[in-house]
């Protein structure tokens, strides 16, 4: 059976790594429309054009794209078992449609909302960089060794930093966020699907509280654990 958890969170809560883990873990795809957009973009696709100076300027693409992209995606081999999304859905028109496909397909869905502080974000995304090849972020906070040489130790490819995390684009983020995508929390609290995460400790304790909240309330088992993290 397919089991949906949404990420939901402001920009530079985590959300991305969080994906990561869980989608090992519990063998779900992870559908980042963040990720979708910049990949439409670098290849020069017709919804990339219509979404760059949207994402340039911290705002949000519109809902008919997001959603035909995320229509096309949920339809893929890899999304048997069921999906992560993260960064979707963003608006209540997002969650509608992502609500009457779930229900129509019987699939059950589990929300985390990662909160953390806005001067812990600011200060995060202000020093973040990424893989421009599998999209990993890395953060100079956590001075991870590739940062140190600049490159993804995975892909051997520079790391670049994002166009939208300029200090004038992560306050009109955060300010959308606040506006358009914060009133989900409410929309998931009241169908009782909706837990609360701390987003301001490190990455692992911040996984295993989401493992946690996602055995009890969907009773799945991960199968891995973070290589060298100590529970
Ligand atoms: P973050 O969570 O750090 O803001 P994302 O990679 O999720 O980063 O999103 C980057 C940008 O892509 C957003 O600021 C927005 O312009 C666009 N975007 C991503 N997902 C959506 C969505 N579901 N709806 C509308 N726009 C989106």
């Amino acid at each position: 059976m397919k089991t949906a958890i949404i990420l939901l969170g402001p920009p530079g809560a985590g959300k991305g790594t969080q994906a990561r883990l869980l989608s090992e873990s519990f063998h779900l795809a992870h559908i980042s429309t963040g990720d979708m957009l910049r990949t439409a973009i670098k290849d020069g696709t017709e919804e990339g054009g219509q979404a760059k100076a949207f994402i340039e300027a911290g705002l949000l693409v519109r809902d008919e794209l997001v959603e035909a992209l995320v229509k096309e995606r949920v339809s893929q081999p890899d999304c048997e078992y069921g999906f992560i999304f993260d960064g979707y859905p963003r608006t209540l028109i997002q969650a509608d449609t992502l609500q009457k496909y779930l229900e129509h397909d019987y699939i059950p869905a589990l929300t985390i909302g990662i909160s953390i502080p806005d001067e812990v974000l600011i200060a995060r995304l202000g020093s973040r960089w990424m893989c421009p090849n599998c999209n990993r972020t890395f953060s100079e906070r956590l001075s991870s060794s590739p940062i140190k040489s600049l490159s993804c130790d995975k892909c051997d490819v520079r790391l670049i930093n994002r166009a939208d995390d300029t200090v004038e684009v992560v306050s009109a983020r955060l300010k959308i966020y606040g506006e358009q995508t914060a009133p989900l929390i409410q929309y998931y609290q009241e169908r009782g699907t909706y837990v609360p995460v701390d987003g301001d400790q490190q990455p692992a304790k911040i996984f295993y509280a989401i493992r946690d909240a996602v055995k009890e309330r969907m009773g799945f088992v991960s199968t891995e654990k973070i290589k060298g993290s100590a529970e």
